[in-house]
């Protein structure tokens, strides 16, 4: 099983772009949500004090048409200038445009205004003889009337603004909670991800250690516990049939003798030639394995007896024929082998009765001279 590192990396790339997007955006939505939230405060302290300046030039009027409230007249007065100097401070915190403005003149106005309502309410208060007559009340009506006028469309400005505030700040938080459920669904993509890619893994790594207790480490052909893998497939095939094969054991002739002369390492890189030898000898669905130090065993799928003996001949005449390179700078070595060889259509029996005739004909090879083949 091969991991797709490619597809891995492009998915790990696209992931950390929409984490990063996501979380751009989720970044924005929520710095605005607060800017629009300052905002509102700004207008709502600002409608405030638009209210209590109101509040306080309309009691201003109310103290002027009635003599015993002419003590609070300078309460209210004062009231009133320290509202609209917060209406005017607020200018500076807003930002410019169109809006500001038009705030900006609509206080300007309200103010003027102010001045000349007050101007003319003080000379009354200030008088001794201070009964108010119905023609001052109803001019000092009509100056506040003319604040009034401004305040009104200061009052309109910003509950427009606010309504705004409100609906663009729905509109972020309905996005934000859009975002979290992206990033949610992300989150749960990548879980997925690292699950499958954890799992391939373990396959990967369990594939591997399979492998390697399935392979002789020297040459890299089935060992014994292979072969037993082999065997009980062989013998209980998954199709039901039980198929035809044959075997050849293999054994090096006076591989004590090489081991002696060249030393126990040319031994040892004289089998793994031998195994890259009989590899490419037989065919893919062939089964080669180290049967026992120097002896090979070669299993031959859906072969009979003469299949079985046209390989194993080939065999010795290759092996004969070969000039094993070592590759320890030393010239290259020749090795005969023996083989003893059975196969199901002729011997019939288990793997187990196969592989003891195969023995005894490699024992009737070796007796007879080496470097052949012997079968029925
Ligand atoms: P024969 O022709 O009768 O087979 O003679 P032989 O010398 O090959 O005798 P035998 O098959 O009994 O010898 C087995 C020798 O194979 C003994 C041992 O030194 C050698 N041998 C077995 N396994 C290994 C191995 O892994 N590496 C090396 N270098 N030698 C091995
Ligand atoms: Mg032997
Ligand atoms: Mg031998």
């Amino acid at each position: 099983m091969k991991i797709s590192h490619l597809g891995i990396k492009l998915s790990v790339a696209v992931l950390l772009g929409l984490i990063l997007i996501s979380y751009t955006v989720y970044w924005k939505a929520i710095s605005t949500l607060s800017d629009h939230m300052t905002s509102l405060a700004k207008v709502s302290n600002h409608l405030t004090n638009g209210e209590i300046f109101h509040s306080s030039v309309h009691s201003m009027l109310m103290d002027i048409a009635d003599y015993s409230s002419k003590i609070r007249y300078g309460e209210d007065s004062q009231r009133a200038d320290a509202a609209i100097l917060k209406l005017q401070t607020y200018l500076d915190h807003m930002a410019g445009g169109v809006a500001k403005k038009m705030v900006s003149e609509i206080t300007a106005r309200m103010a003027k205004e102010h001045i000349v309502f007050k101007d003319y309410t003080e000379q009354i208060i200030r008088r001794e003889n201070s009964i108010t007559d119905i023609k001052e009340v109803q001019q000092a009506q009509n100056l506040f009337n003319n604040i009034f006028i401004e305040y009104k469309k200061l009052h309109h400005h910003h509950n427009q603004m606010r309504n705004d505030l409100d609906t663009k700040t729905q509109s972020i938080r309905k996005s934000i909670r859009i975002i979290l459920l992206i990033q949610i669904a992300i989150a749960c993509i990548v879980g997925l991800l690292v699950i499958v890619y954890l799992d391939r893994m373990v396959l990967k790594v369990f594939d591997l250690t399979e492998k390697l207790a399935l392979h002789d480490k020297l040459t890299g052909l089935y060992n014994r516990h292979g072969l037993g893998r082999i065997v009980s497939e062989l013998e209980n095939p998954r199709s039901g049939d039980r198929k035809a094969y044959g075997i050849a054991l293999l054994d090096i002739d006076h591989f004590k003798r090489f081991n002696d002369n060249y030393g126990h390492p040319a031994g040892d890189q004289l089998l793994v030639c031998l195994a890259d030898v009989l590899l490419k000898a037989v065919r893919a669905q062939d089964r080669v394995i180290r049967f026992g130090g120097e002896e090979i065993l070669i299993i031959l799928s859906r072969t009979d007896i003469s299949g079985t003996r046209q390989v194993a001949r080939k065999i010795c005449d290759i092996v004969a024929g070969t000039a094993f390179d070592l590759k320890d700078g030393k010239e290259p070595k020749q090795v005969t082998v023996s083989i003893g060889y059975a196969a199901v259509s002729h011997d019939g029996g288990s793997f187990h009765d196969l592989t003891k005739i195969a023995d005894e004909r490699l024992y009737e090879a070796k007796n007879s001279g080496r470097n052949r083949s012997v079968g029925p």
